[in-house]
Order: structure tokens, then C-alpha cells, then sequence
């Protein structure tokens, strides 16, 4: 970016108080992809833009970049959608912000993605209008897709044999689906039906606006969340803090 005044649209994904007035933010936006900035005095109330730069803040952003350094300072926030619901319900609240944690995790600054931002908006106004666990996986599988780390669910990845009628396996080390002649040996196989495998490579490859045609088998939500989770904490080599919140959330109402 070169020295000078920016506008973009972007998705508040986190904010640290800095300072005695300050916060420090991370942002997805759909023109410059990830970006890290200040934004001096936000915690003053005489600040018009106090409020919008809470997480999950929908904004249209203007902000400064001096050319050399890659945080930007914030001038200003207009809200385009607070995302209010979400924060009404302490379960949707904690999917809403495991959604801004895995894009932040996932994406790098510098590289743009204008489908990461699309798909992020699309995804939280799903949840905001019917809130649902499946929508948190195909959000998981459409997010590695559009980073570049969409596993293979095609069919088995030592044979490349097509995934039939026989129950599979997945391996997070191999980056994908493993048949039960090829599985022995390797460790940490969790069980995949075809049919969650075949979902799930279709809503990887479908706009958020058409995922309702997708209609999970049984035995979905559980597989998928199992070996999901378990490739996506081996691709960034650590465990989310908003999963060990849901999973509290989770058995604290169980
Ligand atoms: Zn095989």
C-alpha cells in the first residue's frame, strides 16, 4: 500500500484495549484482505466512532497507511451492521466469534481474498437469521477451500481410489480421505462416512447462498465436527480459544 488515506469495508475481528484510550484491531476487509491497526482514542466517548469497533462490527472503514509499516491507523468507522442478534444469545455469540477466530487464524496480511470477506458477511448473517451447528462446518470446509487447504474428499489419498459405498477414514498428516486397505499404520484415523465426505466436498465448492440445497445425513454434525476441527488444529498447530469456550458452553448446558 502507498502513503495515503484508505476506505474499506470490513469485518471487525478483534479488539484489544491499548493504552489508557487506545485499541488495537485486526480487520478482514474486502479490498485489502487482513489488516492490523490503532485507532487513537476510541475509547473516548467524544470519538464518533466508538462502538463500531467492537468485534463482529460490520463498518465501513477509513483509515491511514503511512507505507512502510503494515499497521494503519483508524480515522473513522461507520457501522453497516452490528450483527445485534448475535450478541443476545451467549451460544450464538460464541459461533459468531468462533467464525471471526478461524478467519483471522487462516488468513495472512498481504494476501488479498475478496471470498474470504464475501463468505464471512454471508456466514454471519446465516446465523444471525437461523442459527444451526451445520452452518459452522460448512463454513470451516469453505474457509480452508478459498485459503488453500481444502483436504481431499474425492477418495482415498495413498490409492486415489473414488470414495464408494465403504466407510472411510481421515487423516489430518495426509490432508485427506484414507480407504480401509491403506489405513494400516497411520495414526490418529477418525471414521468418515461417503456421505459426510460427499457433503462436504460439495459445500466446499457452493456460494454460501446456496448451501440450503445440501441436506446432512445423521451422522453429519458429528462426524464432521470431529475431523474438521481435528484438521484445522493440525494445519495451525494450535487448539481455538472460542472452541474450548463453546465446548465449556456445551457441557456446562448438557
Ligand atoms: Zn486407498
Amino acid at each position: 500500500m502507498k502513503r495515503g488515506s484508505y476506505r474499506a469495508r470490513a469485518v471487525v475481528l478483534n479488539s484489544l484495549d491499548y493504552g489508557e484510550s487506545d485499541r488495537i484491531l485486526t480487520f478482514y476487509t474486502l479490498e485489502q484482505g487482513k489488516l492490523s491497526g490503532i485507532a487513537k482514542g476510541a475509547r473516548r466517548s467524544r470519538k464518533r466512532f466508538v462502538g463500531n469497533l467492537d468485534p463482529l462490527s460490520h463498518i465501513d472503514l477509513m483509515f491511514f497507511h503511512n507505507g512502510s509499516t503494515d499497521f494503519v491507523r483508524v480515522e473513522d468507522a461507520k457501522l453497516v451492521d452490528a450483527f445485534a442478534p448475535l450478541k443476545e444469545d451467549i451460544e450464538r455469540l460464541a459461533d459468531a466469534c468462533y467464525l471471526l477466530e478461524l478467519t483471522s487464524e487462516m488468513t495472512r496480511e498481504g494476501i488479498v481474498l475478496p471470498a474470504v470477506y464475501h463468505t464471512l458477511v454471508a456466514f454471519l448473517k446465516m446465523l444471525e437469521a437461523s442459527p444451526n451447528e451445520e452452518l459452522l462446518r460448512f463454513f470451516e470446509i469453505r474457509l480452508l477451500s478459498i485459503c488453500g487447504y481444502l483436504p481431499h474428499l474425492g477418495g482415498c489419498v495413498a490409492c486415489r481410489q473414488h470414495a464408494g459405498e465403504e466407510r472411510l477414514y481421515f487423516s489430518s498428516e495426509r490432508g485427506g480421505l484414507v480407504c480401509r486397505r491403506c489405513s494400516s499404520g497411520i495414526m490418529g484415523l477418525i471414521p468418515v462416512s461417503p456421505g459426510t465426505a460427499g457433503l462436504l466436498s460439495m459445500a466446499a465448492r457452493l456460494e454460501a447462498g446456496k448451501l440450503e440445497r445440501l441436506k446432512p445425513g445423521a451422522a453429519f454434525l458429528e462426524e464432521s465436527e470431529r475431523f474438521l476441527y481435528d484438521f484445522i488444529k493440525f494445519q495451525l498447530g494450535k487448539e481455538l480459544k472460542t472452541r474450548r469456550f463453546m465446548a465449556k458452553l456445551k457441557s456446562a448446558w448438557a
